[in-house]
């Protein structure tokens, strides 16, 4: 069913000026090898795939796809470096390295936030404001663990695994590969990181950042390709698998390495439930439900995909959010103004396009802002389902793209019993004024984050990671050196 109940123009009732960000800041390369050994080195097959912005569909680069011999190729690279330089380095050395890469990152911020957007069609405020500052503070607070591993808690003088195979998927591409490269490298182990083949433009140009802070050759090798590539990484001789992704990815590479001495952490899916209690302050818990679902278009393993709305209050707060909804601006990314950029893919549009179809046909009540899409490029409106309940589709799968599911709740109770009620279990939020209530719900809902009168707030300090299949490991914080330590916790 389709609410029709909708304005037919933005309402906020401002008319804003384009505000284009300059894209001379990036200089974008008409084809990439891979990034092997220091270098960057064409691939032994033929094999190149197109990567194109998605808010346009013109194609930026090609890029190379790297084939089991190359996988083979980056990993002998990776177990030498590791073995020879990167390992035996003292702690107090490679934070050196560190800093200089996160400090290269932040002199290079604007290039590489243009870059992000233009290849993954995220709004450039938020690539500029939120992607770009965590990229470099990660590496900025993994260099100061490097020199004082012995003194986190996992005993004297905890020793690096090895070589890490890290795959990383498109959502936050530049942002996943911080997270998963600064603690390994802070924990004296190498790596050979493999972006999703749609977004591998920000990595490869982290490698020229890497080439330029002079890292030993082979400390980080990054190879591009499809998820045959990422599959041939999981079996080479790494020592570690990091993975971010989907849960069905993510079982298939916990069959692949199971039976073998590799060690295994995985980021999931999740479908995080955000709820508004009465009593919570309701212009913040508005924001906080808008940055939780529509922040780079839902395209968040964190998002707040599920609302949870305290019976009495969810007239007034749906109206309340309709209005906000309708002030949101979707277009260009890289315009200055936008809140909404371009779906990642075709096939993300196709998936996010079926479930909300089915979200209709199981007989939610489906509503969104008038806005125009733009002709070309993946576009997705901002979608709210009312009405919904928790045997639908849309209130179980992830979504992974702008769409809100809002059902309701009587009693606390109630509200964890429908929170917990998924298979997922990544992140969640609470809304309330009572202390006791916050802390309440964080002790009974089964998510890694739950986050309190806020969302989808991120600090390198902070440890980050799920329980059931939303996955296990932690990254970020002291706990996020773990994965890479031969540790036992
Ligand atoms: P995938 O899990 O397929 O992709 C994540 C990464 O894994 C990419 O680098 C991908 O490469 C790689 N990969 C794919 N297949 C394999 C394999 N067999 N072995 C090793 N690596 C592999 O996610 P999708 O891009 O297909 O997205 C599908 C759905 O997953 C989304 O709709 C969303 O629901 C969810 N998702 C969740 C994420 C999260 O952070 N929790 C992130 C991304 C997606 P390639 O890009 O070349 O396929």
């Amino acid at each position: 069913m389709t609410d029709t109940t909708q304005p037919t123009t933005p309402t906020d009732g401002f008319v804003y000026a384009p505000a284009p960000q300059a894209t001379d800041v990036v200089d974008i390369r008409s084809s990439y090898g891979l990034f092997i050994d220091g270098e960057f080195v064409a691939p032994e097959g033929d094999g190149f795939r197109k990567t194109v912005n998605p808010a346009t569909e013109e194609v930026l680069a090609e890029v190379a796809d790297a084939s089991p011999a190359d996988v083979q190729r980056a990993v002998a690279a990776a177990r030498r470096a590791q073995t020879e330089v990167w390992g035996p380095m003292p702690g107090s050395e490679r934070a050196k390295y560190l800093y200089r890469i996160a400090r290269l990152i932040a002199e290079r911020s604007r290039e590489l936030a243009v870059l992000e957007t233009i290849d993954n069609g995220k709004p450039i405020r938020e690539s500029r404001d939120s992607d770009l500052p965590l990229v470099s503070a990660h590496f900025f607070y993994y260099a100061g663990w490097a020199d004082k591993l012995g003194y986190a808690g996992y005993g004297p003088d905890p020793q690096p695994l090895g070589v890490a195979g890290q795959i990383i998927p498109w959502n936050f591409p530049l942002l996943m590969a911080a997270w998963k490269l600064a603690p390994a490298l802070a924990t004296g182990n190498t790596v050979v990181l493999k972006p999703a083949e749609t977004t591998p433009l920000t990595a490869l140009h982290l490698a020229e950042i890497i080439q330029q802070a002079d890292l030993p050759p082979g400390v980080v090798n990054i190879i591009t390709g499809a998820g045959e590539t990422g599959q041939a990484l999981v079996d080479a001789d790494v020592d570690k698998v990091a993975f971010t992704g989907s849960t069905a990815v993510g079982k298939a590479i916990q069959r692949s390495v199971a039976g073998t001495a590799k060690s295994l952490t995985l980021e999931l899916g999740g479908k995080a439930a955000n709820i508004v209690f009465d009593d919570a302050p309701l212009d913040q818990a508005i924001e906080g439900i808008v940055n939780g679902i529509f922040f780079n278009q839902g395209h968040v393993c964190c998002a707040g995909s599920r609302l949870l709305v305290q019976e009495s209050i969810a007239e007034p707060l749906m109206e309340r959010l309709r209005t906000r909804l309708s002030t949101l601006r979707l277009g260009d990314p890289l315009d200055k103004n936008t809140d909404i950029g371009a779906i990642n893919s075709a096939e993300q549009l196709e998936r996010i396009t079926a479930l909300a179809s089915a979200g209709e046909e199981e007989g939610a009540t489906r509503w969104s802002p008038a806005c125009d899409l733009p002709d070309r490029g993946y576009w997705f409106p901002p979608t709210i389902f009312s009405d919904a309940s928790q045997s639908m589709r849309i209130a179980r799968e992830e979504i992974f793209g702008p769409v809100l599911t809002t059902m309701t709740f009587r009693t606390p109770d109630e509200a964890v019993a429908k929170a917990n009620n998924t298979p997922y279990g990544l992140s969640a939020g609470v809304w309330t004024d009572k202390g006791s209530r916050i802390l309440w719900m964080a002790q009974q809902l089964k998510a890694g984050v739950v986050w309190s009168n806020t969302f989808n707030r991120f600090d390198p300090t902070s440890p980050f990671g799920g329980y059931k299949e939303s996955g296990f490991g932690r990254e970020g914080g002291r706990q996020g050196l773990a994965p890479y330590l031969e540790v036992t916790i």
